[in-house]
């Protein structure tokens, strides 16, 4: 295995081509890589009602995807590869399993809401849990999303990371997915998609569930969009994924019932991880050392929204519940250590396999179904924007500085901005060729 300073490792390679994980917060590759492991996943277990990025990348680039698990294998010493898709992916089983080498697998998850998440995979893969508040790695497990793979085998190249796989659905007239530049305006992918067909349109950025709604069409794609969803405003996807703080807690509070289906349903709670979001929800009418008390049950939450978007029959919001509990404990000094968040972890729920959300029921649910006819089939785009706004903070690790100016002329792929210390970080590369006109927290291209 070799480390970040030789400069010819993968290590180095995946550093300086800006690889972050594409499906996740975008935590930067080069570090998790450093790690041994036994088991390296690729994620293709697509969750997001409406996505279809992960099977693209499975059905189109298959290839650079292998290579990419051949490389990581190679890497952190894995002896078993495994590439989880949903079962009800056929297209994407029939293309890719007469491709497999024999020491890689193909795990074939149940089409359900959350599958491809992390703690979920490798149980469903390995028989083992991520200890509460830990990582795959100590269990000796990798996982990488299908699209980070393929950056991996073309950072190798020498390629570095300028496009990003996006899903672009909803009310729009043509979904499609596609690769497109790094920082390319909201407005600009919507209209490769031939337009919106409905008034007062918002996005969702990122899928219905986890994603965050964007009412502006000047935002940009980054390195970890992975769709963007067109919705009436009006809906009640949108009302509901809008709620203020003050909102969802005025209403949590006069609201809940205590009826515990959030607890019920969460994929957290069945794999016996510590959160049982119905006590978050009471922690609302409490203070002091009960309500510290009730809180921590929030720390392990995923904030995938089954409770809020599926389980709650009052339609509250203990996901976002959970979401500003975890913030406020971190600020209050009150973040239990994984040990003791793994001292409260209990056996694997008996009922587990019995309450997987199924993706079609919860399509419908979400008032999604009827965009579902349309598949949004993989687009090959060759044309250039005219600007891209390249967000600088859209990875984790340290903030990367421009290394550019105002007016510079910049070549696609060349580095405009880097970490300055020495900490973990990586670079930012120019998605298309042109001037730089404007630097505020991000970088502004014109194609001229
Ligand atoms: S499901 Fe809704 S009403 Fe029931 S306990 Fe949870 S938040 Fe309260
Ligand atoms: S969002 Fe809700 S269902 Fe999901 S992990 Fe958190 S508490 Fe559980």
């Amino acid at each position: 295995m070799s480390g970040a300073g030789d400069m010819n490792s993968l290590v180095e390679k995946v550093r300086s081509a800006g690889v972050v994980g594409a499906g996740g917060a975008g935590f930067p590759s080069y570090v998790k890589i450093q790690a041994s492991a036994d088991v390296l996943i690729a994620n293709g277990a697509e969750c997001e009602p409406l996505l279809f990025k992960d099977q693209t990348i499975i059905q189109r680039f298959s290839t650079e995807l292998l290579q990419g698990m051949a490389l990581l294998m190679d890497q952190v010493g894995a002896s078993r590869g495994v590439l989880a898709v949903k079962e009800k992916h056929q297209d994407s089983i029939a293309h890719i399993e007469p491709l497999l080498p024999a020491n890689i697998e193909l795990k074939l998850m149940p089409n359900v809401y959350p599958a491809g998440d992390e703690y979920e995979l490798v149980y469903e893969v390995t028989g083992n849990r991520i200890p509460a508040g830990g990582l795959p790695k100590d269990i000796g497990v990798l996982v990488q999303n299908v699209e980070t793979l393929v950056n991996i085998a073309r950072a190798a190249e020498g390629q570095p990371v300028t496009r990003t796989m996006v899903t672009v659905h909803g009310e729009v007239e043509h979904p499609f997915t596609a690769w497109l530049p790094i920082g390319m305006r909201f407005g600009d992918v919507i209209s490769l998609a031939g337009g919106i067909t409905c008034d007062d349109p918002v996005v969702i950025d990122g899928g219905a569930m986890m994603g965050q709604v964007v009412d502006d069409q000047d935002a940009s794609i980054s390195a970890v969009s992975s769709g963007l969803l067109v919705l009436p405003r009006a809906s009640n996807l949108v009302r509901r994924r809008s709620e203020t703080e003050q909102e969802y807690k005025r209403i949590g509070k006069s609201g809940c019932d205590q009826c515990t289906l959030c607890t019920e349903m969460c994929p957290r709670y069945l794999l016996g991880y510590p959160i049982q979001p119905h006590l978050v929800m009471r922690s609302l009418l409490t203070t002091g050392e009960v309500s510290e008390t009730l809180s921590v049950h929030a720390q392990a939450c995923c904030e995938c929204n089954i409770c809020s978007l599926w389980a709650c029959p009052e339609q509250l919001n203990p996901r976002d519940i959970c979401v500003s509990t975890k913030r406020d404990l971190k600020a209050n000094d009150l973040w239990l250590t994984p040990e003791q968040l793994q001292g409260q972890t209990r056996e694997v729920h008996s009922m587990r396999e019995y309450r997987g959300v199924p993706s079609q029921r919860l399509a419908r649910k979400l008032g999604l179904a009827k965009y579902d006819s349309k598949t949004a089939y993989w687009k090959e785009v060759d044309t250039v924007p005219s600007r891209v706004i390249i967000p600088l903070h859209q990875r984790m690790g340290q903030h990367p500085e421009p290394v550019v100016s105002n007016g510079d002329a910049v070549v696609e792929g060349a580095v405009i901005a880097a970490p300055a210390g020495e900490g973990m970080g990586v670079p930012i590369h120019a998605s298309i060729s042109g001037i730089v006109t404007l630097i505020d927290g991000f970088i502004e291209i014109d194609a001229g």
